[in-house]
């Protein structure tokens, strides 16, 4: 559009106007083509260098005035350039505002922000329940010994119930485990802590098995122990009833099955009514009942392994799945998606 090589512009005997530059300016339309006006006009070969380079050629008498219209000129051209850029930057914007969607009135994207694993959710929400009943929260090793994640809990070594518990063993003598359950915590609690007691030990537990829909090799328990004197099944069922209040909201009819496992005498399969449904449902699997937890007194021979005289106290137990519980309430399907580290998963929550 303007060739600042073909400039008659310097030699012209009529000098060229503001007026000519400003037409040129204005029929710009983009930044670039406005660069090439710039350059033609005040470049270092252009215009105005050329006009103040002719000064020494003119008469004298008109040397002044030829040096004050080429500034003129320079300044004149400066500042249409910045109005004509100002100009294509707002028409840029309001092509962008009525055109392709823009719109100022958005918020602006935020952040991203983290929340809480529905794991750690329940388990702190247990915990305050818990606490409120009286409970201390107790912790303990995930890698054990022999003795605490068996021997003391009346599970010795030819016991046939070591065979449902698929142990990852440490490497070495097989002396320590990945712990199965959190019951050794029963049994590090009973030896420390003076009787009565009432404790909950939450934690990571291990399997070596291998994993699908409903099995996973690391699963989340919260175990429970309460050493009183005089301790029978109706405080179980009674703790056991304030606790699904707690989670549940509501009262649930509960039913004790009886069930096998070596550290309680007797122990149960504790089912409650399905709250999800009236009549039958997936969850409950038509049968209107879920299996919650095992529970049952604890075993003599556990209570004299924590040193715990078993004539003068008594106690009872029970096992939540903590993982169980997190996909009941929140309908998950599949156990190996709690642990899945997949950011998809985990924004839901
Ligand atoms: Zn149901």
């Amino acid at each position: 559009m303007s060739d600042p090589e073909s400039g008659d512009a310097g030699n012209d005997s009529s000098a060229p106007t503001l007026a000519e530059a400003e037409a040129k300016i204005l029929a710009c339309e983009s930044s670039e083509a406005l660069k090439e006006v710039e350059r033609e006009y005040v470049g270092k070969q252009g215009v105005v260098a050329r006009l103040l380079a002719s000064i020494p050629d003119a008469p004298p008498e008109e040397r002044p005035e030829v040096g004050k219209q080429a500034n003129i000129l320079k300044k004149g051209v400066q500042q249409a350039i910045q109005a004509r850029q100002q100009g294509l930057a707002d028409a840029r914007v309001a092509t962008e505002r009525e055109g392709q969607g823009f719109d100022p009135s958005l918020p602006p994207p935020r952040p991203q922000r983290g929340s809480l694993h529905p794991l750690t959710q329940v388990t702190r929400e247990l915990e305050d329940l818990f606490q409120s009943m009286g409970y201390r929260i107790l912790d303990g090793p995930e890698i054990e010994t022999d003795y605490y994640n068996f021997e003391a809990l009346n599970i010795p070594a030819d016991h046939p119930a070591r065979d449902s518990h698929d142990t990852f063993f440490c490497e070495g003598d097989g002396h320590l485990v990945l712990r199965t359950h959190t019951s050794p915590v029963q049994i590090r609690a009973l030896e420390n802590l003076e009787p009565p007691l009432r404790v909950v030990i939450p934690g990571k537990v291990f399997r070596h098995e291998s994993t699908d829909a409903s099995h996973d090799h690391t699963f989340h328990q919260m175990e429970g122990l309460v050493v009183d004197r005089d301790i029978s099944v109706a405080h179980l069922i009674g703790a056991m009833k304030t606790l699904l209040r707690g989670i549940f909201d509501r009262d649930l009819e509960v039913r004790l099955r009886p069930g096998y496992f070596p550290f309680v005498e007797p122990g149960f399969e504790l089912d409650a009514r399905c709250p999800f449904c009236e009549e039958g449902c997936r969850v409950c699997k038509r049968t209107r009942w879920i299996e919650l937890l095992p529970c049952g007194l604890v075993h003599p021979n556990v209570l004299r392994a924590g040193g715990v005289d078993p004539e003068e106290w008594g106690a009872f137990a029970f096992g939540l799945g903590l993982s169980r519980l997190v996909m009941l309430r929140h309908a998950i399907d599949d156990v190996r998606h709690l642990l899945g580290g997949d950011i998809r998963f985990l924004e839901q929550f």
